[in-house]
């Protein structure tokens, strides 16, 4: 429940004018907060409160409670590209296996989509297998805040009562899930790499733990909803069905300025930031086997020569030799490019759990033993500055043959 200290509340109305469901008024004769009962513990005046005077007290719920709460959901991220708003590719992702979870749950699957003229963004969610969007549409929503986005996406779940929410692991859904999760006292278990239901219907979230060095299932028993973030590459992307609709449901978005704490005032994309290596359909890796910085050289000329990106080991990030945007694995980046091409990369478990769902896998590496060879399609074992000067000759040549033709 919600709690109003008295003695700290000023009667200053601020939350009066940020609760989205109007569930808190400032008693005239008291000058005091009161809670009416259509709170909804979305949690958003306890924020606004500069005078610490409320407070959200939540009990362990029951099993007949937990039953209640119905549905998956997934958030519906978009971003900027060329002037126009895209849906993320990691949403798509989600809804492929937040099909399958629904599915397996006999419930629905949603989105929350929170944005400002977005509404044309809503049929591709469909096409992958959204049932329902929930529609949130205000000007101050135009831009992600941390604040603006948690308090809507918080409201539609006090609401609606979910029983899974799934987030990409991007860089806002890395700041907007644990918000969300703090407003409302859930789990959330980050950087999935399974997700599946139980035999007792609760999600069942797997993610490397300790280092890398074993896969944790964990569960979320005593709240609801669920919540999981996933980076993107982990799930494939479903095959889209144009034929596919769903029901919009326009929610009533009353969101104020009061609770919006930051302004954005220029976005500057990262020097670092402009290689994005989750997208490259080819990539030519690094790892500490190339021996000196000056040897980049190489891996630069083949990645040219094969039209793809250059990415690393963490390795190689440690010693400053390539920035961390392009590092996979783990603490890295999560890739899934047509070819992956690892040259003088050991293959820890932590590289792996990186780059194993690319298509396909060609690995150099002087060490037959090398783990990296377990999940390679194609393995030359064999000193790189021997093989890796003869593959860009050949390319060169065969691209001369293909142009004299
Ligand atoms: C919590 C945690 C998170 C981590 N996150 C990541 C992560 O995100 N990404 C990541 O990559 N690592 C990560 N690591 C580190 C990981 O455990 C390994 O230390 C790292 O991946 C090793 O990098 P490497 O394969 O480049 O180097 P090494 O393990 O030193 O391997 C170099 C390889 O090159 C081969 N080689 C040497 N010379 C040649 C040659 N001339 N020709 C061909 N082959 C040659 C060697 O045989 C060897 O197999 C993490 C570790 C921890 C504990
Ligand atoms: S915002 Fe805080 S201090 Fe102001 S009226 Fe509400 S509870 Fe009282
Ligand atoms: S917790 Fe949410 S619903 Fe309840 S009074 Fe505060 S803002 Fe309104």
């Amino acid at each position: 429940m919600l709690k109003v200290d008295y003695e700290a509340c000023t009667g200053c109305k601020v939350c009066e004018k940020v609760c989205p469901f109007a569930a808190i008024v400032v008693v005239p004769e008291t000058k005091k907060a009161k809670v009416l009962d259509t709170c909804t513990l979305c949690g958003t005046c306890v924020n606004a409160c500069k005078f610490e005077a409320l407070s959200i007290e939540r009990r362990a719920i029951s099993e007949e409670e937990l039953a209640k709460f119905s549905g998956v959901f997934v958030w519906g991220e978009w971003e900027k590209k060329e002037d126009d708003n895209k849906i993320k590719k990691v949403v798509l992702e989600l809804l492929g296996k937040g099909r399958e979870l629904a599915e397996k749950l006999g419930e629905t699957l949603s989105v929350i989509l929170p944005g400002y003229n977005v509404e044309h963004l809503i049929p591709e969610l469909f096409h992958h297998g959204a049932d329902k969007v929930y529609l949130c549409e205000h000007e101050l929503l135009e831009q992600y805040t941390t604040d603006g986005y948690a308090t809507t996406i918080s409201s539609v779940i006090a609401t609606e009562k979910p029983s899974i929410v799934l987030y990409g692991a991007t860089p806002n859904g890395r700041d907007l899930a644990p918000r969300i999760a703090a407003r409302l006292a859930l789990g959330l278990t980050a950087d999935c790499t399974g997700l599946d239901i139980n035999e007792s219907r609760q999600l069942l979230q797997t993610r490397p733990a300790f280092g890398g060095n074993i896969m944790a299932s964990i569960l979320s028993p005593y709240t609801r909803p669920q919540m999981s973030s996933v980076r993107p590459n982990v799930f494939s992307k479903p095959n889209p069905d144009s034929s596919r609709t769903g029901d919009i449901v326009r929610v009533k978005v009353n969101l104020s300025r009061i609770v919006i704490r930051t302004k954005i005032i220029e976005e500057i994309v990262s020097k670092d930031d402009s290689i994005n290596i989750e997208e490259a359909k080819i990539l030519v890796s690094a790892g500490k086997g190339i021996g000196d910085k000056e040897n980049l050289k190489l891996i630069e000329e083949l990645a040219q020569e094969l039209s793809g990106t250059v990415s690393g080991s963490r390795a190689l990030v440690d010693l400053g030799w390539i920035p961390h945007p392009q590092q996979v694995g783990q603490s890295g980046k999560t890739v899934a490019p047509t070819l992956y091409l690892a040259l003088g990369i050991s293959g820890a478990i932590q590289h792996l759990v990186g780059m194993s769902g690319s298509d396909t896998i060609i690995s150099i590496n002087n060490d037959p033993e090398a783990a990296i060879f377990k999940v390679s399609d194609f393995g030359i074992v064999g000193n790189m500055f021997d093989i890796v000067p003869e593959f860009i000759k050949q390319l060169k040549e065969y691209k001369l043959k293909k142009q004299d033709k």
